[in-house]
């Protein structure tokens, strides 16, 4: 009589892929998570595929910085690499990778800013330009799907023309449609080594007040030809996730973020909870709210709980 019923297929893995590193290094602040090499990543990737698990979502650290990110569409840049060594090792884990600049640009903005004294403007027009060039670098690399992660305005779009134009009609788009402004993701800037050196994101991210605002930027999306709709984070937003899927019926993913992870981490060192019934629990209500895949830093766990 059960209605929820998570499986492995549900769950997506995050790597965090360094090009300044050649063994594995702990993120300390989310434990169990690890930045890896390109060819760690590849035995990670095809270790979770055999675990049962479909899909990885890549994020890269480049070894140099920039203000124009040009290492977000080098060809050999890091997530360049880190595709081709995936596919080649396991041609048949989806590859799903984060599109955006603030882990390439020196200043760690998702777009292209420009400064006036004390204030700063991220240039959407220029941006959404340079995240259209790094998607379709991405897709001749092998990516499956790519995943815009910036909320500019306009770059499903520009996107989806770009990867058509360059003969990739067959790369899908997972759109962080409602990507809110959160303190949640505290720990992810470590791992991505990507925190704003000035000002913060919420010009570009949602107010968490506003549900309705995350319908319209999802509809927007939706027109632009997403073919993947993504609530950011989880747990907070359950509402918001329930709404975009009931409302657009389109396939929805959702992000429990580095946050929500370490939090849960926390409790079960301080003996509040049982790890596993805890995990299981969010990813139920997850799923009951209308997820079709869930980015998790429990994944490989899970691929396994879901199957005892
Ligand atoms: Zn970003």
């Amino acid at each position: 009589m059960r209605e929820t019923k998570l499986s492995a297929h549900d769950f997506v893995l995050p790597l965090f892929i360094s090009e300044k590193i050649k063994q594995r290094r702990a993120i300390t602040s989310m434990p169990g998570v690890f930045q890896l090499s390109v060819s760690e990543a590849a035995e990670e990737a095809r270790h979770a595929f055999e675990l049962g698990l479909q899909a990885v979502l890549l994020f890269g650290i480049p070894s140099e910085k920039d203000e124009q990110a040009s290492g977000a569409f080098a060809d050999n840049g890091i997530i360049q690499q880190a595709t081709r060594a995936i596919k080649e090792q396991c041609p048949d884990v989806v590859v799903m990778t984060d599109v955006c600049l603030c882990e390439y640009t020196s200043h760690g903005h998702c777009g292209v800013t420009k400064r006036d004294g004390e204030h700063f403007h991220v240039l959407n027009d220029e941006t959404v330009e340079l995240l259209a060039k790094t998607a379709v670098s991405h897709a001749a690399a092998g990516a499956d799907l790519v995943a815009p992660s910036d909320m500019m305005d306009g770059r499903v779009g520009a996107i989806r023309r770009a990867l058509d134009e360059h003969g990739h009609e067959d790369t899908g788009i997972m759109s962080y449609s409602a990507k809110f402004a959160s303190v949640f993701y505290g720990p992810f800037r470590e791992a991505a080594e990507s925190p704003p050196q000035f000002g913060d994101r919420r010009s570009y991210q949602m107010d968490s007040a506003n549900g309705d605002e995350a319908l319209r930027e999802a509809a927007l999306d939706v027109d632009e030809g997403a073919d993947i709709l993504m609530v950011k984070p989880a747990l907070p937003y359950l509402d918001i996730l329930w709404r975009v899927r009931e409302r657009f019926g389109k396939p929805t993913a959702v992000y429990h973020v580095s946050g929500e992870f370490a939090m849960v981490k926390a409790g079960v060192e301080k003996g509040c909870f049982e790890e596993r019934a805890a995990v299981l629990e969010i990813m139920t209500s997850l799923k009951r709210a209308g997820a079709d895949l869930i980015v998790t830093y429990w994944a490989k766990e899970l691929a396994q709980w879901t199957q005892e």
